[in-house]
């Protein structure tokens, strides 16, 4: 295949340096008054240093639970109970890319390709839309046939598509990566965050998964994404690795590198991370691996990452099985998909059985948005359909959200309750409404009295007396 010509951003640099991620990961006696100074400056809120990310990683079996306790009470004090709710909508798996582990890889005969037409997206985001869903990621392979002005043109018709109360208020993206004129298109019309994953930061085994002659067998021009993101003037950005293809402390370092790297660079890290672990997928893909991850280390990855970088939101996908992610909610993840389904059609198509060969790999909880809603209910968070700063503007460095004083108060817990009270409204089982309405009567108690909670209990009360929807800060 020709490789097209690639303008790379404009300060781009190869930032990972893989003898210095290995030197860091080289064992070591753990200096435990340091380990300790790195937890207590986390707990602070700052930001750590890769060289101290590397320090967590050192933590004997005994000491992991100090990280894990660290980072369950640095999550409460960053994010407090709410957890924010998206699902994917695969729209096309055709993909010019055999990446050894995906279902959608071009070598894949058992694959059942097929792009969605307009009418069939506009089907799909009803179907989300009467779940109660308001925020959504489209997700495509790489393709000619799904260039910057397609994968635009679907976000401005999904904001388009309207269901009884329902409507999407913030399309996420995950698509091959764009030059600086692509960016400028999806930004245009109106993208939420953009999120790519490295897959791997180990330049040998990304060359190794990703097939010499393919698009994606070019390391430098996926880690410099974000960096013409930023030049087009998209400052919401998702960053990922997909567990199991290397050593999962080096994905860790990763991460943490290529956060750091964007907030000094651009002065503001990335919005979230995103921490797959490979699963199985149609076509002998290859996905049995001697760097598999098992719970215990996803728990601790988790962990550190939420030590790592405070204000970066934490994704846990549908990959995973529900009691895992019940439990990873508690010291990292702050956000999930629920309801979903990665067969392009899935929402409308095949009822509950997933299809493998439509789908690019197996997911672990398929339990229906409600079933999720009442669980996060009963256990004391606060789930949130809230898109309210992206709309007002409040992104890349001014999305201040947790450096303002006061803001999760003021804006992050009304426009949780209103959004969560629409569901409870428009589209809860009565067991959820009973579990939600106790709970937002809950939460509105602890809210100052004053004008705040004023207005607060008017809105609340106009979702549930009239067609007024759509009330945020
Ligand atoms: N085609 C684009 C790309 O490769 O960047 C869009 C992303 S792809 C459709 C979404 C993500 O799914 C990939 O970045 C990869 O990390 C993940 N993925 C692929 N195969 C997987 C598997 N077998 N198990 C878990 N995640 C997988
Ligand atoms: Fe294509 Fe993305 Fe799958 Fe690779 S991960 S085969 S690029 S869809």
């Amino acid at each position: 295949m020709l490789t097209p010509v690639r303008t790379l951003s404009h300060h781009c640099e190869d930032f990972i340096h893989d003898s210095e991620v290995e030197e860091l990961l080289r064992p070591q006696p753990l200096d435990i008054g340091r380990f300790r100074g790195v937890v207590a400056k986390a707990l602070d809120k700052q930001a750590l240093t890769v060289d101290e990310a590397a320090v967590l990683l050192r933590a004997s079996p005994e000491l992991r639970q100090e990280v894990l306790d660290a980072a369950r009470e640095l999550k409460r004090k960053v994010y407090g109970n709410r957890i924010v709710l998206f699902a994917p909508l695969y729209i096309g798996n055709f993909c010019v890319n055999d990446c050894t582990y995906c279902g959608f890889r071009r070598s894949n005969r058992d694959a059942v390709r097929r792009t969605l037409t307009d009418d069939d997206v506009t089907a799909q985001v009803k179907a989300l839309e009467d779940m109660g869903h308001k925020r959504i990621i489209v997700v495509f392979g790489e393709h000619p046939a799904y260039g910057a002005d397609v994968i635009a043109r679907t976000v401005e018709n999904i904001y388009r598509v309207r269901s009884r109360h329902g409507e999407i208020r913030r399309v996420n993206i995950n698509a091959a990566p764009l030059d600086v004129e692509g960016f400028r298109r999806v930004k245009e019309a109106g993208i939420g965050t953009y999120q790519i994953f490295q897959e791997t930061y180990h330049h040998a085994t990304f060359a190794k998964v990703h097939p010499a002659g393919t698009l994606k067998n070019d390391y430098l021009w996926r880690l410099d994404a974000m960096g013409r993101a930023f030049d087009a003037g998209v400052d919401d950005v998702g960053i990922g690795a997909l567990f199991g293809l290397y050593d999962w402390r080096f994905e860790v370092l990763g991460l943490v590198t290529h956060a750091r790297y964007l907030q000094s660079r651009y002065g503001c890290g990335p919005h979230t991370i995103s921490f797959p672990r490979l699963r199985p997928a149609s076509g002998n893909a290859q996905v049995t691996t001697p760097y598999a991850v098992d719970d215990d280390n996803l728990k601790f990855v988790i962990a550190v990452l939420r030590l790592s970088v405070p204000y970066t939101g934490l994704i846990l996908t549908a990959r995973e099985p529900a009691e895992l992610r019940r439990e990873a909610l508690a010291f990292g993840v702050s956000q999930i998909d629920a309801g979903s389904r990665v067969e392009l059609g899935g929402y409308t198509e095949f009822g509950d059985a997933q299809q493998m060969d439509r789908e690019q790999f197996e997911l672990g909880d398929v339990r229906p948005l409600d079933a999720i809603m009442r669980e996060l209910l009963t256990d004391g968070y606060v789930p949130s359909f809230c898109t309210a700063c992206y709309r007002l503007g409040r992104t890349g460095q001014h999305f201040m959200e947790f450096a303002i004083p006061g803001f999760i108060q003021t804006f992050c817990t009304p426009n949780a309750l209103t959004t969560l009270m629409e569901y409870l409204v428009d589209y809860a089982s009565e067991e959820t409404r009973a579990a939600g309405l106790a709970l937002v009567a809950q939460e509105l108690g602890r809210v100052p009295e004053g004008p705040m909670r004023r207005t607060l209990e008017q809105r609340l009360n106009a979702i549930q007396t009239s067609d007024s929807r759509d009330l945020y800060v």
